[in-house]
């Protein structure tokens, strides 16, 4: 378990605003997936709509950073164990990717169709100004470019802008996942793309692109996602075949690249896992960090989330550097994710250990040493 860093305070919110924030780490800290976080507020505003959270998991290498969901959770309690899992996870890809920056995650409890206005977005800015620096925020699912341009006209913390920004951090993310699915083929003796097998779950934006990536090269594609439009759109753009979402799981391709949501790795489905290779751009892939030791037993090489999806947060870092964005020192950062995967899969394969205690163990290193 990581040390907590300073405790965090609020600056004092602007007068006459409807916003209330609360410090809801106590209650957080009942919940299994709540791992040390060092503060996690809760921002309410029923006149404008909003209902966040921003968690902030450790700062010893920097400030919080990482994208706002906007996701309508059933309940305050899936919605603050999402956070809390999303937030811890940015600590790790900071730190392996080598940044200097913390975990920090936002989730708004929403549906990013219907519920996100101006005034939500207004009420959230002013949230992330109270916040004063301990948290950037960025694109996630349900969060746009829009999103964070609007943002950014009202409160600094914001980056994946346009307005001198990096814009979209997606195409970036499905670069890095891009060269991380090659990494690991070749690291099981696969040199080319063509005629691989890969099974693409979530459409999207990093999934979208990453299809178009790997048709480029000659891979041979199984796709699936919950809106059927994006499935014929994949079979006319990239000859994909298109499957239900939970026959995804079972197809036997090369790789399955996970590009949706979270906790699609877990004890049920492992066991019936078609691919032997898991290289995708989702958050949160296993359900229980355990989970990692069951697809090492069954011989799958997996390369851990955190490290395959860091091209976005690179690229929205980046923003935040002395000098501003610079694109090909950005691109050469990002090309470095396969040789990280790389070292990740030799060392565990060495030491007979999953590849995320790997990853997760020389993240640690480089947060401990920075605390001292
Ligand atoms: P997105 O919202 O653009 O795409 C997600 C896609 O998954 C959508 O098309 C959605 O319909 C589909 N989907 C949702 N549930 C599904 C299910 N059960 N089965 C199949 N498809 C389903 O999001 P994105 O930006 O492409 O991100 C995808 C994943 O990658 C997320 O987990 C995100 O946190 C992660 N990620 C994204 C970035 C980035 O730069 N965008 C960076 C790092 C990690």
């Amino acid at each position: 378990m990581l040390q907590t860093h300073t405790p965090r305070t609020l600056r004092v919110p602007a007068e006459n605003t409807t916003l209330t924030i609360t410090d809801i780490t106590a209650e957080a800290s009942r919940l299994d997936a709540f791992d040390n976080h060092e503060r996690v507020w809760h921002g309410r505003d029923v006149e404008r709509g909003l209902n966040a959270i921003v968690a902030i998991h450790n700062t010893a290498l920097g400030p919080g950073l990482g994208g706002t969901r906007v996701w309508p959770h059933e309940t305050f309690e899936a919605a603050l164990t999402d956070v809390l899992r999303l937030s811890r996870g940015m600590t790790f890809k900071s730190a392996i990717a080598g940044m200097d920056f913390g975990g920090g995650k936002a989730l708004i409890i929403a549906n990013a169709k219907t519920d996100k206005t101006p005034a939500l977005l207004e009420a959230y800015a002013e949230m992330l100004a109270a916040l004063d620096g301990q948290y950037y925020t960025g694109e996630d699912v349900g969060f746009t470019v829009a999103d964070a341009d609007f943002l950014r006209a009202r409160t600094p913390n914001v980056t994946g802008t346009t307005v001198g920004g990096s814009g979209n951090p997606s195409p970036v993310t499905a670069h890095g996942v891009f060269l991380g699915v090659k990494a690991a083929l070749k690291h099981r003796g696969v040199d080319k793309l063509a005629g691989v097998h890969v099974a693409v779950q979530g459409l999207g934006s990093v999934g979208w692109t990453l299809c178009e990536k790997l048709h480029a090269e000659g891979a041979r594609l199984t796709v699936t996602d919950i809106d059927a439009v994006r499935i014929r759109q994949a079979g006319e753009a990239f000859g994909a075949e298109g499957v239900g979402t939970d026959a995804i799981l079972q197809v036997p391709a090369q790789v399955f690249a996970p590009c949706a949501l979270g906790g699609v790795l877990s004890a049920e489905t492992i066991p019936s896992l078609g691919a032997k290779i898991v290289a995708g751009a989702a958050n949160n892939q296993l359900a229980r960090h355990e989970d990692a030791k069951l697809l090492l037993q069954r011989g799958v090489l997996y390369a851990p989330d955190y490290v395959i999806n860091a091209g976005g947060l690179l690229n929205v870092a980046a923003e935040l550097a002395p000098g501003g964005y610079d694109r090909a020192a950005t691109m050469a950062k990002v090309a470095q994710i396969p040789d990280t995967l790389t070292d990740i899969f030799q060392r565990a394969e060495a030491q007979n250990r999953s590849t995320n205690d790997v990853a997760a163990e020389i993240a640690y290193e480089r947060i401990e040493a920075a605390r001292k």
